[in-house]
């Protein structure tokens, strides 16, 4: 499918306001596409404002690690490309620890790859090394972690508001309380699809719903993808005066990074007081999750549960690489959402192959934060070429096969 750029508009329906539809409205709107927003609840009412939101280019893959350079150059620019006044990117980098000499050493080779792949920041640092830049984690804990200061973390909020408001100025018509009900299709392509509030006719129709996707491809008539809705928690823990060895109080505390501990257990610094931790436990499939279950806390996840609750093993997993956590006050919250997870934990992002004119952007697993700008520049190539094999990323030709409906499902190893 072409994009004429005479005569009226071609028409785009995105359903779905989270970080991806937003970023995926706003550039489809500037590339000259008449945009409607379909968002079943309000702009971010789903994974994206219950994220931790880590953004990382330390990946295994050529296409992710570039991808993600691209990602965390765009949220570095977001201010003068999209709008808003507030960065969206807190950059204390990623740490990846590691216990195993096995992983160690995959680790140090990953490193390689990245670096080759541009992430020329990325380093491996060997235990006295590490000990001397982070001087929190404990030497006897660890044989080494890989650390790249570019990473960081994202406030998702203001990606997701500033993208709609700068679709909206730009011409973009956003329905909010509008729930996609039903499609009419007529020879493998859609014409309309309809909410309670109205019938909507286009062109093209992009699916940006991620996790809700498993219930929405049922109801559409779409192509089913294996993507599974895992229910992910996170906890707060209060820091309460305690203070890193070695660092000197709030700033330090600040200033330091997404940590991945060797349990897969992760943390941030949420603000100057509290920590923010998770860990992907074992989670059985939700397909049809409703939104109000999105914030449903099992008892043995809620940390008011007592301490044999999934937040204190995460908690205390932390502590045993940074002692100076275990010192803390206590955790004051659970906060909960779904991820949409794919088998290789990378997303579709492809034109459905029994319904021609509808973009599948969906099954982010634990990376539709980071993915966002990513995401929503593969849609818009998707969208203006047809479906392109590849796309130029950073001055780099980037295959677009390990994003693609019907590949060969494997598995990507560094998931969060
Ligand atoms: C605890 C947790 C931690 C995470 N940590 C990270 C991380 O560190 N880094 C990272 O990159 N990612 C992380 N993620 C994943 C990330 O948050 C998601 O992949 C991302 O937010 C997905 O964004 P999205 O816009 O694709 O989907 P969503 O934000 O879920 O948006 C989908 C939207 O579609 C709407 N919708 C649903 N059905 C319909 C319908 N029928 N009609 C119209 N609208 C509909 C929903 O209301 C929702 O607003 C985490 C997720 C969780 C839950």
């Amino acid at each position: 499918m072409s994009n004429p750029s005479y005569g009226t508009k071609p028409r785009v329906v995105v359903i779905g306001a989270g970080i991806t539809g937003a970023l995926v409205a706003w550039r489809l709107q500037r590339s000259g596409w008449q945009v409607t927003v379909l968002e079943a609840a309000h702009v971010g009412a789903g994974s994206s404002s219950r994220t931790a939101a880590g953004i990382r280019q330390q990946f295994s893959t050529a296409e992710t690690v570039v991808g993600m350079r691209y990602s965390v150059g765009f949220y570095r620019e977001f201010c003068s490309l999209v709008g808003g006044e507030r960065s969206p990117i807190v950059q204390n980098g990623y740490l990846f620890l590691h216990a195993l000499e096995e992983r160690w050493g995959a680790a140090q080779a990953r490193v390689e790859m990245q670096r080759h792949f541009g992430l020329t920041d990325v380093v491996a640092l060997e235990n006295t090394e590490l000990v001397k830049r982070f001087p929190w984690v404990d030497p006897h804990a660890v044989l080494g972690g890989t650390f790249c200061p570019s990473d960081g973390f994202l406030h998702p909020e203001t990606v997701y508001n500033e993208a709609i408001a700068a679709a909206r100025r730009l011409g973009a018509q956003v329905h909010v309380a509008s729930p996609v009900l039903a499609a009419e299709q007529r020879g493998g392509r859609w014409s309309a699809v309809t909410t309670p509030t109205g019938r909507f006719e286009a062109d093209l129709f992009i699916d940006c719903t991620n996790a809700f996707d498993a219930a929405l491809q049922l109801r559409l008539g779409l192509t089913a993808l294996p993507i599974a809705p895992l229910k992910r928690y996170l906890w707060f823990v209060q820091r309460s005066g305690s203070v890193f060895a070695g660092a000197s109080g709030e700033a330090a505390f600040a200033a330091m990074p997404l940590v991945i501990a060797p349990s897969g257990a992760y943390c941030r610094p949420e603000n100057t007081e509290s920590l923010l931790c998770g860990w992907a436990h074992d989670a059985q499939p939700e397909p049809d999750f409703t939104m109000d279950d999105q914030d449903r806390i099992e008892p043995q996840f809620f940390h008011k549960g007592g301490t044999d609750t999934a937040g204190y093993e995460t908690w205390a997993s932390l502590a045993e690489v940074i002692p100076g956590v275990g010192e803390f006050a206590g955790i004051t919250a659970t906060t909960c959402g779904y991820y949409g997870t794919t088998p290789d934990h990378n997303p579709f992002l492809d034109r459905d192959p029994a319904v021609e004119n509808v973009i599948r952007a969906a099954g982010f697993s634990g990376h539709g934060a980071m993915f966002g700008p990513f995401s929503a520049l593969v849609v818009e190539a998707i969208a203006n070429q047809g479906r392109p094999d590849s796309i130029s990323v950073l001055e780099q030709d980037i295959p677009l096969s390990a994003f693609r409906i019907g590949r060969q499902l494997g598995h990507e190893s560094m998931v969060i």
